[in-house]
């Protein structure tokens, strides 16, 4: 059996550097020279997950098949590699401090004093060690959040610490960080980057490969200075410049050698050069468009545009296969009333209403979707965006006055989305909704069928409340049909109104499963509808 060998990620000097997007193309180039790879990414936050955090604190909260509620960088993985992630890939300092203060209730530290070193060290350690045992993979590259230096990062370097000193040759540890460019003395300074290195080296991490995130092209001398500062080969300190556009990076960390010199380090073959055509294609159409539209993106946490990571992404997937640049105008629900709502659509080729929680802004989210209806242009609603189109088919053409979904009002006296049976006694808030990947069997002659070309499918889910199966006949008979079902629970996944040229609701999350290699069907016929 291949033993794996490991990479670690670590960042300093500023936080947003883009080292999920660093450790993603490594993980491609790797990939594309023929390795089994997967990346993990540690979390110093004490939240079991991120489930329970306002998009506003740490962006988009990404799931994955097994229904793992993580970190949006899993998102970027998955959208690099194409391989799906699971609970295993992404640990939080919470999660790590639950289950050994779950063991030590149990007694199983046998009377000892439980304690940061050994026993959350060797905690982190064995989580970082699961995905190796599974023997899927040949290199786990794992990502530590947070920034060299901060307090709560600490237990986490310290187990990457213990674990290269037990891995010896077979761990590389790559450190990116920031050179700032000062304007006034029209220099790139690398002193931030020397220090950052020296607060690792306190805790007994040398790094292997610095990557230097800066806006204007490193020189050799700067790269000779900061190698014979760091104790870092010279070859090992790479440019990582800003460039327009995520997909560009692994281009640029292939001309840059990080892969090659990853394996070297790691003692592993380079076999040939990395076959990355088609990802090179895609990046190709990227840039290369023969036409722009614009799309609206209708929520409550626009301002923050990482809280719709991936339907962003999606959307850049979709239009590459559209031959087209999609642009999107953020746009909060807030904002969107009765009276301004033909001025905020206005012009819009297309709209989407996202995913969220709770009844703040709910109304501008019902204005759209009577917009979109009545002036029959290309609708898209994930998950409450789907519930919001339902609600507002109910009240505007069913003529149910308050109908509603149970969430925004126990009361209603039409609950036409109401809580899932299985979730009646949940009381704790996290982790508990309906998540993770369903099937779904679809209705043939639908948008729906037509954009998958095929019958059962999976999607990703999270959320408490659902189509109302009650009012099912009522809305089919008035035209909004459920083109896609649970083959088991009978549960509408999806509504489409097929008399209009396409409006598309689903309850699952389509943009969780979008990657470079497989735009997402659904997003790919949504861009196609509002070019036609
Ligand atoms: N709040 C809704 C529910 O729980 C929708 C969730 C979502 O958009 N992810 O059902």
């Amino acid at each position: 059996m291949v033993s794996t060998k490991h990479v670690f990620v670590t960042g300093g000097v500023a936080s947003s550097l883009g080292k999920g997007i660093i450790a993603s193309s490594l993980a491609k180039l790797l990939q594309a020279r023929g390795y089994k790879v997967t990346n993990q990414k540690l979390d110093p936050y004490i939240n079991i997950d991120p489930g329970t955090l306002n998009p506003y604190e740490h962006g988009e909260c990404y799931v994955t098949n097994d229904g793992a509620e993580t970190d949006l960088d899993l998102g970027h993985y998955e959208r690099f590699t194409d391989c799906p992630t699971s609970q295993a890939n992404n640990i939080t300092t919470g999660r790590i401090y639950q289950n050994v203060i779950t063991r030590e209730r149990r007694g199983d530290f046998l009377g000892k004093t439980v304690q940061i070193v050994p026993h959350i060290t060797d905690e982190i350690k064995h989580n970082i060690k699961l995905l190796c045992n599974t023997g899927d993979y040949d290199v786990i590259i794992t990502e530590i959040g947070g920034t060299a230096g901060d307090i709560e990062s600490l237990p986490f370097l310290e187990a990457v610490r213990q674990l290269r000193w037990e891995l010896g040759e077979k761990s590389v540890l790559i450190h990116l960080t920031l050179v700032p460019y000062l304007a006034a003395t029209g220099e790139l300074k690398t002193k931030p980057t020397q220090h950052s290195v020296k607060s690792l080296l306190e805790i007994g991490l040398q790094p292997d490969i610095l990557v230097l995130r800066t806006e204007r092209e490193l020189s050799d001398d700067l790269r000779k200075k900061v190698s014979l500062f760091c104790n870092v080969e010279p070859k090992a300190v790479i440019e990582s410049i800003d460039v327009s556009t995520i997909y560009e990076v692994p281009i640029r960390m292939e001309t840059e050698n990080l892969d090659q010199i990853v394996l070297q380090k790691l003692e592993l073959p380079l076999n040939g050069i990395p076959d990355m055509d088609l990802w090179k294609q895609f990046l190709y159409k990227l840039k290369n468009y023969s036409r722009e539209i614009e799309v609206g993106l209708v929520g409550k946490y626009v301002e923050l545009h990482d809280a719709y990571k991936s339907i962003a992404e999606s959307f850049i997937h979709a239009g590459v296969v559209n031959d087209c640049k999609v642009n999107i105008r953020w746009l909060h629900s807030e904002d969107i009333t009765s009276d301004n709502v033909a001025e905020k659509l206005g012009g819009l080729k297309g709209i989407l209403v996202a995913p969220g929680f709770g009844n703040r802004a709910i109304v501008g989210k019902l204005r759209t979707v009577e917009y979109a209806r009545t002036h029959n242009v290309p609708f898209f609603g994930v998950c409450l965006g789907m519930q919001m189109a339902v609600v507002e088919f109910a009240r505007n053409v069913l003529n149910l006055k308050d109908a509603n979904s149970t969430e925004m009002d126990t009361d209603t006296p039409y609950p036409v989305i109401a809580l899932l049976e299985s979730q009646e006694k949940v009381t704790d808030k996290g982790g508990t909704m309906r998540l993770g990947a369903y099937k779904c069997e679809l209705k043939e002659e639908s948008h729906a069928y037509e954009a998958y070309g095929e019958k059962l499918i999976e999607e990703r889910h999270r959320h408490r409340y659902e189509f109302n199966n009650k009012y099912k006949e009522q809305f089919e008979k008035a035209g909004l049909v459920s083109t896609g079902v649970n083959p088991e629970s009978g549960l509408t996944e999806i509504v489409e109104i097929p008399a209009l040229k396409w409006f598309v609701g689903t309850q699952f999350h389509p943009e969780y499963k979008s990657t470079v290699s497989k735009p997402h069907p659904l997003f790919v016929s949504f861009i196609k509808a509002c070019l036609s």
